[in-house]
């Protein structure tokens, strides 16, 4: 049975290369309004149970629920259509874009407007107004004119924030929004995460342990294609499996 708050369930999920497990038998349920983190060393599997929950790779068993639905044999179109969204998936930035054309460009794929449709300057005047209040909710608004490529890392994550939120998801799906990242730009990730988390639900992969520990309200831990610890920081972070996974925790 599921539980009646879960958005996002895996039931079993299995994945083999060639005979290899990388994932085995994972049971994973994302409760709907939660910020979820998915941690573990590396080779634990994360980013494959990433890409089987986002259709990028097809499960060797078990299934995936999404909103009520088994999504299991779904394309990636498909789940995507229904609000699992991960980001860099549809949301790619074009770096000779703006800032503001980057979010208008988002904002039109969603509404699947023809071109003829663009050019109307009513829905044009809309859609501009809706991509300057998703530049300013990720604090680009002194960055609206400037290339995407001329961007900081931070603030292309931002950006990158800001294209996804514009698909308006039911869900989103993070792989590692903090890698390469600096302190102040990690803080700054951090506050956007919680912030697009307002309404919907995050699951995220993350090294950082105390980005995690401060924005996540689950965790599951993963090693060696397994879940071995699932709950709050401080439950999973006092498991003796999980202390000796991360060594020195
Ligand atoms: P993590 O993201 O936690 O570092 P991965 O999901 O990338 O772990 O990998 C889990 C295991 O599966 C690793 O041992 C990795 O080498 C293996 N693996 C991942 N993708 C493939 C693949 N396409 N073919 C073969 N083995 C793979």
């Amino acid at each position: 049975m599921s539980p009646p708050d879960a958005i996002l369930e895996a039931r079993g999920l299995t994945k083999e290369f060639l005979g290899f497990v990388a994932v085995n038998n994972v049971n994973l349920s994302v409760r709907r309004g939660s910020i979820h983190a998915l941690i573990g060393p590396n080779g634990a599997g994360k980013t494959t149970v990433f890409n089987l929950l986002t259709k990028f790779l097809t499960p060797t068993r078990g299934a995936i629920v999404f909103d009520g639905v088994d999504v299991t044999a779904e394309q990636p179109a498909a789940v995507a259509r229904r609000g699992l969204v991960r980001s860099f998936q549809i949301s790619a930035t074009f770096p000779h874009l703006t800032v503001l054309e980057n979010v208008r460009v988002a904002l039109q794929r969603k509404a699947g407007l023809a071109t003829q449709f663009w050019r109307s300057d009513r829905i044009l005047g809309q859609l501009d107004d809706r991509a300057r209040e998703l530049v300013a909710a990720v604090n680009l608004e002194p960055y609206l004119h400037a290339h995407a490529v001329d961007l900081s890392y931070g603030r292309k994550r931002a950006l990158e924030i800001a294209t996804t939120l514009a698909l308006d998801p039911v869900m989103l799906l993070l792989d590692e929004p903090m890698a390469g990242m600096g302190h102040e730009e990690i803080d700054r990730v951090v506050d956007l995460i919680r912030a697009a988390a307002q309404g919907r639900t995050v699951l995220m992969v993350e090294h950082n342990l105390s980005v995690v520990s401060h924005l996540c309200d689950t965790i599951s831990v993963l090693q060696r294609g397994e879940v071995i610890a699932e709950g709050s920081y401080e439950h999973v972070s006092a498991d003796p499996r999980v202390r000796e996974a991360y060594m020195g925790m």
